[in-house]
């Protein structure tokens, strides 16, 4: 039944109306069919029934008129006799009466069955929306807490326990201030030194349990990336720090935070950079700073040997390499001749210099020495020093400001000044 129901209510209006008027045209047969004495209102009740509860109240009117017209016409058809012509009429009317009455009632019961649905339905999308609503404004609690616990942990981890690392440096100087007056009083400074030290263990496990993944990855991918950036800043030579697979560190923060690490840490990074430093030597063909010998400019054959730049350090040689412009050989003076700090050429790779211009053929001598007073003197010195040995001696043009070091030019800047570069008289 429920099926049938369901497959009725998916119809088309006309298509249930064709349906409908098919019905009663079958009814109407079938009672005519059966004769006159056999009662058949009831199917067509039926029938009335069913197109005002899928088509509408209308529709049903139609069928009841319909039907009590077929009904009559059919016994009529069938032979039936009326001992007055009154009593047909009576018969129909009342059929009719009775066929409206049930049109109504089921026309007000599918409309409260429609109302109810609706608001079933709207109930329902509400309550969905609610839902939604829920959950994001939950997503957004969750990301709020979320936050505020990493800042906490980090503020823990960083504030307190530099702090903590801060007070535990005191009270050593301290004790060892006491220890040197040999006062009975040292013990006791140990003592809190041991205390505040313990204190900084725990504010760590502390900051940790509040956010613990991160700490425990920053705790060690961070601390390569600040020994990468030791390297780069106090020896003067460009470190990566590179990890496969790479661990992303999107808070730039966090760097900074590594300086603060308490002592422990910061001793274990001292200790990698001086291993780092053991690695490190100077090329024995440039002087550039270089993990193996020759580094590998020198060891490149498809550089021009033809070329060779001359810089004051290891630095400014990377500043030209980064143009990506000069595909020829360097040396590295390791300085500039500054009579004043008594730094003379005996001080710089000056002899080197001479010996590797007379061991290789090379045609070009490009002066990049630093624009400022140090350099520019350097840049005299040798052009008077190279000149006779029948070289091209040229200097980097003047794009770069007076008193500037080429570390710090711009990548275009430094390779115009290149390109511009000129014969040195
Ligand atoms: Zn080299």
């Amino acid at each position: 039944m429920v099926p049938l129901i369901q497959a009725l209510e998916k119809r088309s209006r006309p298509g249930l109306i064709l349906v409908g008027l098919a019905v009663l045209v079958l009814i109407g047969i079938i009672d005519y069919l059966t004769g006159f004495e056999i009662l058949f209102s009831v199917f067509y009740l039926l029938e009335v029934g069913l197109a005002t509860w899928f088509v509408g109240r209308r529709f049903g009117v139609i069928m009841s008129i319909l039907s009590v017209l077929v009904w009559i016409g059919g016994d009529m058809a069938a032979g039936a006799h009326y001992s007055r012509p009154f009593v047909p009429i009576w018969n129909a009317m009342i059929l009719l009466v009775l066929y409206f009455i049930v049109v109504w009632l089921l026309a007000s019961l599918r409309r409260l069955h429609d109302e109810l649905e609706n608001k079933v339905r709207e109930r329902t999308l509400a309550l969905t929306q609610e839902i939604a609503e829920r959950s994001r404004l939950e997503k957004e609690i969750l990301e709020v807490s979320e936050r505020e616990q990493r800042r906490i942990g980090h503020d823990l981890h960083d504030s307190l326990c530099q702090h903590l690392t801060g007070t535990a440096l005191a009270g050593q100087v301290l004790g060892e201030k006491l220890e040197a007056r040999s006062l009975p009083e040292a013990a006791g400074a140990r003592k809190i030194v041991e205390l505040v030290e313990s204190g900084i263990t725990l504010a760590r496990n502390l900051a940790r349990g509040i956010y613990p993944v991160e700490m425990e990855a920053e705790g060690l991918m961070v601390a390569f990336e600040e020994l990468a950036h030791n390297i780069s800043t106090v020896s003067k030579v460009t470190c990566v720090f590179d990890c496969d697979p790479p661990v992303l560190i999107h808070d730039a923060a966090v760097a900074t935070r590594v300086a603060k690490r308490p002592v422990g840490e910061v001793r274990e990074l001292a200790e990698s950079l001086v291993g780092v430093k053991d690695k490190i030597v100077s090329c024995g063909t440039c002087f550039n700073v270089t993990d193996q010998d020759p580094c590998r400019i020198c060891a490149d054959p498809a550089r021009d040997g033809r070329l060779l730049c001359v810089v004051e350090e290891p630095n400014d040689l990377l500043a030209m390499e980064r143009t990506g412009e000069y595909r020829g050989r360097y040396h590295v003076l390791q300085g500039a001749l500054s009579p004043l700090d008594g730094i003379g050429p005996d001080d710089l790779k000056v002899r080197e210099l001479l010996a590797r211009l007379e061991a290789n053929a090379v045609g070009e001598v490009i002066l990049a020495t630093n624009p400022n007073v140090e350099g520019e003197a350097t840049a005299l010195y040798l052009a008077k020093l190279l000149r006779p040995l029948g070289l091209r001696v040229t200097r980097i043009a003047r794009g770069l400001p007076v008193g500037g070091d080429l570390e710090y030019a711009d990548q275009v800047t430094l390779s115009k000044a290149l390109e511009g570069r000129r014969e040195i008289s």
